[in-house]
């Protein structure tokens, strides 16, 4: 078994050696240093990585061995027609360790696997309601799910992420989900970790998402706003994630846009998710399920949602002064009647900026399950002394 990530929130990936480091912690910062070489989009050889790492090609060759033996690089058939030593491209091991990816939505369960490399290699997602159910429910549907995907990937796991709709503690704790009544500071990471038999961190997914935007090329500076039967943001700012003092960042669902509007699942009235989330939009349109109201795609509820998330996001871009929204979870579905709203309230409130890049996410209703899988990675990929350790014991 491989060695865990110690629980709790899902957190940044470390950033190397501080001030006064040890020689353990600049081999520990080397090692995440020659690493992150290796996971450029090409091959690469020893020589490279040690003309761009200002690193010695003895101190190169060591690290890669490591790295080679934890199961991290692999080594691709030396290049022919070269003079001298052929040199052997290195790149990351898909075969090597793996990221776990969990969520447990309102009224679903999902699973994933994700490799070194980014690429999904088992995926699968369950209805499962949990709005009036005991946790117990839903973690024993994580459970099976995370089960399956685990033996159809065939991979070791290094650890595993969950993403949950509410307010997740640092401690990996969901303390409370507006939509989930029963789940009330209930620690799935730690409740799911047992069960896995891992060490399991937990985020919000709207913070999930928004860093599998980014991690797929999404813009540094944006707001990423996740709609579903809650809504949610992340907030990216100089490329890393903005959590806020305690973590809990983001709640764009309860920002208010009509303050005498419809009671909220938080106890307040006229929140944006009365206007746009999920179960407001099949209200207003009379139509049973998100595929019917795909299908009916009625402009007049489009348009008004499309209008309370501009109010709201003119309101966050004005204060953050980010140049980019970005539409995910259910929004891309609601097509170009929608996004033409935003686009027209932001254009008319936003006073901060000249413009705004308003633009549907490309990574569809999954992308939180994947930005939890591929925390795990790229927490792995940032320092994987904790994982080359456990392989030498
Ligand atoms: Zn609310």
């Amino acid at each position: 078994m491989n060695a865990p990530i110690p629980s709790g929130a899902v957190r940044e990936p470390l950033r190397g050696g501080g001030p006064g480091a040890g020689q353990h912690t600049v081999r520990r910062h080397n090692l995440a240093l020659v690493l992150r070489e290796v996971a450029g989009p090409e091959p690469v050889s020893r020589a490279a990585v040690a003309a761009r790492t200002g690193l010695t090609r003895g101190t190169v060759s060591s690290l890669v061995e490591e790295l080679i033996a934890a199961g991290l690089v692999t080594e691709l058939a030396a290049a022919r027609g070269t003079t001298g030593r052929p040199a052997s491209p290195l790149r990351l091991d898909p075969t090597g360790p793996a990221g776990l990816g969990v969520e447990i939505g309102v009224d679903a369960v999902g699973a994933c696997v994700v490799d070194l490399t980014g690429a999904v290699r088992a995926q699968r997602v369950v209805h499962s309601h949990h709005r009036d159910d005991v946790p117990a429910t839903g973690l024993a549907t994580a459970e099976a799910l995370a089960a399956e995907v685990v033996a159809e990937a065939g991979l070791a796991i290094a650890g595993a992420a969950v993403a949950l709709p509410g307010v997740v503690g640092a401690d990996g704790v969901l303390v409370r989900a507006p939509n989930l009544p029963r789940w009330v500071d209930v620690a799935v990471g730690d409740e799911l970790g047992n069960r896995l038999g891992l060490a399991v961190q937990a985020g919000n997914e709207a913070d999930l998402a928004a860093l599998a935007e980014l991690w797929s090329g999404g813009p540094p500076n944006a707001v990423h706003v996740s709609g579903g039967i809650g809504v949610g943001a992340g907030i990216v700012l100089g490329g890393r994630l903005f959590r806020g003092a305690g973590g809990r960042a983001g709640e764009i669902g309860h920002v208010v846009v009509a303050p005498d509007g419809p009671p909220c699942s938080c106890g307040g009235r006229g929140c944006l998710e009365t206007a746009a989330g999920l179960e407001a939009l099949l209200r207003a349109s009379g139509t049973p399920d998100l595929e019917s109201l795909v299908t009916a795609s009625p402009p007049d509820v489009l348009a008004a949602a499309g209008r309370a998330l501009g109010v709201a996001l003119a309101g966050a871009v004005n204060l953050l002064d980010v140049p980019a929204v970005v539409l995910g979870g259910i929004y891309p579905r609601c097509g170009a009647v929608l996004l033409d709203a935003v686009r027209a309230e932001l254009a008319a409130r936003v006073v901060s900026r000249p413009a705004v890049d308003v633009r549907f996410s490309a990574l569809g209703p999954d992308a939180a399950l994947r930005g939890a899988a591929t925390a795990v990675v790229h927490e792995l990929l940032a320092d994987p002394a904790i994982h080359t350790a456990a392989a030498r014991a």
